[in-house]
């Protein structure tokens, strides 16, 4: 499959969606993103915008399906984790972390449990839709625990007993207090980040990253 145009994959609707098209805008791309298109051409360089689902982004950089990605963090050492436990390639380059996309990855349970750190969960059932950073976080910690996946609604997971404490994205913590919740630890800390494929580029194409890095680190410095 040759394919001469550089390819950045951001995501289609969500979160990061807004921030990622304001962001390539300012760095000078002319993009037409109204339509519902998943490839969008961008009219001034040669550049096409994939939009997709956030989790899609960073298996698509890693399988070299595209060039470049914006993506949470979270999600990123997510599916590298997995791919490096599954063997799978999980190599790509980070380019620059961005100012936006902030959230933390915590450890929430009922606000009326007594917490006495990691060991308060020793045996107990975690809900989650990122289980291989916490996986990685409650090894360290040594405490044996047990965990179920759900893709939604994690906070919901202790008041409808299917687990006793979660571990969820958190940016204000509103959530976690509607629902009866109370932020014990937090396991990772996540912004959205622009990523490089690891194989290598045309040289074309890597001049264009290159300029297009310059001109993003402009727009970030001229919103600090
Ligand atoms: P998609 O439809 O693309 O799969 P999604 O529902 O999985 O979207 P969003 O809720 O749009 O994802 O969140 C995208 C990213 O935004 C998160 O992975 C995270 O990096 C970041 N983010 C920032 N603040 C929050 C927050 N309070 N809750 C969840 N994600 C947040
Ligand atoms: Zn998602």
């Amino acid at each position: 499959m040759t394919q001469q145009r550089l390819r950045i994959a951001i995501q289609k609707s969500g979160r990061l969606a807004d921030e990622c098209q304001t962001l390539l805008k300012g760095a000078g791309l002319k993009l037409n993103l109204r339509d519902q298109r998943l490839l969008s051409h961008c009219q001034n360089l040669p550049i096409d915008i994939l939009r997709v689902r956030d989790d899609d982004i960073p298996g698509l950089v890693m399988d070299g399906v595209v060039d470049l990605g914006i993506v949470g963090e979270n999600v990123l050492e997510e599916e590298r984790l997995e791919r490096e436990a599954m063997n799978r390639p999980c190599e790509f380059t980070t380019l620059r972390r961005l100012d936006f996309g902030g959230c933390r990855l915590s450890l929430a349970v009922d606000k009326d449990l007594a917490w006495d750190g990691p060991t308060t969960l020793a045996g107990k059932r975690i809900a989650t839709s990122y289980p291989y950073l916490l996986a990685s976080y409650m090894k360290k910690t040594g405490v044996p625990f047990s965990d179920c996946m759900l893709k939604g609604s994690v906070e919901v997971a202790p008041r409808a007993g299917l687990a006793d404490a979660i571990c969820d994205l958190v940016s204000t913590g509103a959530t976690l207090e509607a629902n009866g919740l109370k932020e014990t630890e937090v396991i990772f800390r996540s912004k959205a980040t622009l990523i490089q494929t690891a194989s290598p580029l045309s040289a074309t194409n890597q001049e264009l990253v290159d300029k297009l890095l310059t001109r993003i680190n402009g727009v970030i410095q001229a919103r600090e």
